[in-house]
């Protein structure tokens, strides 16, 4: 009996070491890079791909879901609603911005990664007080007031933000001039691409012309990069959001050709947020969509030479779902099919607050 307790003494804890291996410590995510493409189905992606002649950089993301996008109020929802459910975790009626169902102002996600001191931005293709890039620094009722959204710019201490709208920040009914009002808040004021990839660090707002691909060229990769290299400074942390603004323009006007130029466009920024998650090692990239546009189908296609052609259903959104594509540490919990606002939960969870 002895001799076996001795044994058994022995060789207890070296069976318990086999049995329970060193428990890897849960990846930390520092920074979140959050996509999002307006109007950006299914099949806007596979159009993008045929027309690339067979490739994106989306094929590099191995954890995929998808997004059920109705709002409160509608089946259809639209990119108020839809970015509102992101920026606040609630779904609400079509048109709101940062705002509940009851029209209540909400903590977006931005100002809460602010108040636990992460650096935020946005950059966007669009006016930057249009209702996706709105709801995330924001509270208005309705999408329509793009003056009051400008306003609001002023109060959210949003540290990057790059897009089209010039007009709505100095050429006011009010007769403010927000671009002084920014500048006094020590914030550089650029006004075109290359202006905004030389700003090497502090606070910047970028207000471009806004153009289609042909005209605008890199502008989304390179004015993400810039913004990579203002946020990431910040040794907490940042909290990126992005947007290919003008798919949806593709879709509403039914013109296949526009929608390809710009999901192609929005894949080379997602290959900047990439090549950034894979040198740092403590980025969260994650891609979506508010909603479908146009009802897209893809009726024929050659990879080789990159020719498509294909129908759309509306000039309208439809309400399928979207997919979801995560990348980096935590990009498990993206899998599985679940409401748009749970996005929101998943960066809160994601980012311990
Ligand atoms: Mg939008
Ligand atoms: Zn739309």
């Amino acid at each position: 009996m002895k001799r076996y307790a001795i044994a058994a003494a022995l060789i207890f804890p070296v069976l318990m070491a086999y049995a329970q291996p060193k428990q890897q410590p849960a990846p930390k995510i520092k920074n979140i890079i959050f996509m999002v493409g307006d109007g950006m189905g299914t099949t806007q992606i596979y159009a993008g791909l045929t027309a690339n002649k067979g490739s994106l950089n989306l094929e590099r993301f191995r954890c995929i879901g998808f997004s059920r996008t109705n709002s409160a109020s509608d089946y259809m929802t639209e990119s108020a609603a839809g970015a509102t459910a992101f920026s606040i975790g609630q779904k609400t009626y079509n048109g709101a911005i940062g705002v509940d169902s009851a029209g209540n102002p909400q903590p977006t996600i931005l100002e809460i990664a602010k108040q636990h001191g992460l650096s935020t931005g946005i950059v966007v293709t669009t006016d930057i007080t249009d209702a996706t890039p709105a709801t995330f620094a924001a509270h208005q009722k309705t999408r329509d007031m793009q003056a009051e959204i400008a306003a609001d710019y002023i109060k959210s201490e949003v540290d990057v933000l790059i897009g089209a709208g010039r007009e709505h920040f100095d050429q006011r009914k009010d007769g403010r001039n927000l671009l002084t009002e920014f500048s006094g808040k020590g914030y550089q004021i650029k006004h075109t691409t290359d202006d905004i990839v030389q700003v090497k660090q502090g606070k910047l707002i970028g207000l471009v012309k806004e153009e289609r691909v042909a005209g605008r060229g890199d502008q989304l990769a390179r004015t993400t990069n810039a913004a990579l290299q203002l946020l990431r400074q910040n040794r907490k942390g940042f909290f990126l959001v992005v947007e290919g603004s003008k798919i949806d323009d593709g879709g509403h006007a039914n013109d296949l050709q526009y929608v390809t130029e710009e999901v192609i466009d929005f894949d080379k920024a997602i290959k900047a947020a990439l090549d950034f998650a894979d040198k740092d090692g403590e980025t969260l990239v994650i891609v979506t969509a508010d909603h479908e546009t146009g009802g897209l189908t893809i009726a024929e296609g050659d990879l080789k030479t990159g020719k498509i052609s294909g129908k759309f259903s509306t000039d309208d959104h439809t309400g399928v779902m979207v997919p979801v594509f995560a990348y980096g540490p935590g990009a498990e919990a993206f899998m599985g099919i679940y409401h748009n606002n749970t996005i929101f939960r998943k960066f809160m969870q994601a980012l311990k607050f």
